[in-house]
């Protein structure tokens, strides 16, 4: 038999039950969605950062991180709302490859779902617990959401995934804001077709359910560059291309029209250290236009202790083994920087 069925997966109950979140905890996530809502609803005028490493691959830089962040954001709270990246779930180009510590909660070890689930639900709650910041993961797949549901502030849709139909119908039932990136081949049209279905109610089969949705009025894009034909880096932060999709929202009449800018990825073409120079950049373009300052409502960074990446058997503490990332400093830096523009 091709497939061979290796544990049972614990449902989400049975691993909530065994780490429940704290009555502080709900209280901190109920806060922030509140004021996460009132930006996406253009009741605050906030900036959202979404930041962090590529992956989440250590639990205890990704608390050191974080506890470094809920520092920085008393610094900046009457500006800026910082959501740390927190992703357990990684999607590879090619299928191969380190994906996340939902697969592998010890990247040099042998693939471990279930021990990945429990990993990925203790690193949350534990980074919830010590830093008071709920935070964003990436909905990689769609049937594990539920695992998470209760303690994410802020879930994104990848590249990758966007146009899919079980991707979109699951982001419809999110009572948080969910961001559908554009697709790696850069069509805004497909972004908005994603956005617009998560934004309806649906009806659907999940988990062994049929189930309908209320549809997310939070769903908004996320525009993180793309590649052309040729395989070349298209970034799409620029003022023009914020212009266009501005445009396009007005079109299709969706609720809430948002973008955050993604700096890394096809924007930065990975070139991290960019990542200042383009948060910049879109600063200057919301400046520039009203219309792109109201639909701007922040940016995604990746960021980690240490900048740069390393190979998934590295050991350097706080250094990313996906992405490279901007260092500590940097993103300390650029935080601030981005504050004087709010
Ligand atoms: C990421 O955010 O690390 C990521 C994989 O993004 P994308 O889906 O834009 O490639
Ligand atoms: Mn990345």
């Amino acid at each position: 038999m091709p497939f061979n069925y290796i544990r049972l997966i614990p449902t989400p109950e049975e691993i909530k039950n065994e780490m429940p979140l704290t009555d502080q905890m709900k209280k901190d996530k109920a806060t922030r969605d509140k004021e996460l809502r009132a930006v996406f609803e253009r009741k605050s005028s906030k900036f959202v950062l979404v930041v962090g490493p590529c992956s989440a691959h250590d639990e205890n830089a990704v608390i050191e991180y974080n506890v470094r962040l809920a520092r920085l954001q008393e610094r900046v709270k009457d500006k800026i709302l910082l959501v740390p990246r927190i992703y357990t779930n990684k999607p590879r180009t090619t299928g191969a490859g380190y994906k996340g510590m939902v697969h592998q909660p010890d990247p040099t070890g042998k693939p471990n779902i279930v021990e990945g689930l429990k990993a990925i639900r203790h690193m949350h709650i534990r980074s919830l617990g010590e830093c008071g910041l709920p935070a964003a993961d990436e909905m990689l797949y769609p049937n594990n959401f539920p695992y998470l549901e209760d303690i994410l502030s802020y879930v994104a849709v990848g590249a990758r995934s966007v146009e899919n139909q079980s991707h979109r119908l699951t982001a419809s039932g999110m009572d948080v804001p969910a961001g559908m990136k554009n697709p790696t081949s850069g069509d805004f049209e497909v972004m908005l077709n994603s956005i617009q279905a998560a934004q309806i109610p649906q009806d659907f089969i999940y988990n062994g359910w049929e189930v309908s949705t209320p549809g997310n009025p939070l769903a908004h894009a996320i525009l993180r560059g793309a590649f052309n034909q040729h395989g070349q880096n298209i970034p799409n932060y620029h003022f023009e291309a914020l212009e266009r999709v501005s445009e396009l929202y007005k079109k299709r009449k969706l609720l809430n029209p948002a973008v955050l800018i993604d700096t890394n990825h096809a924007n930065s073409a990975k070139r991290y250290k960019q990542q200042s120079r383009i948060a910049l950049d879109v600063m200057k373009s919301r400046q520039q236009s009203d219309s792109i300052k109201n639909m701007v409502k922040g940016l995604m960074i990746e960021s980690f202790l240490v900048e740069g990446n390393q190979k998934e058997d590295g050991t350097v503490y706080g250094q990313s083994i996906t992405d490279p990332c901007l260092g500590w400093s940097d993103t300390e830096t650029l935080v601030l920087r981005i504050g004087e523009f709010v």
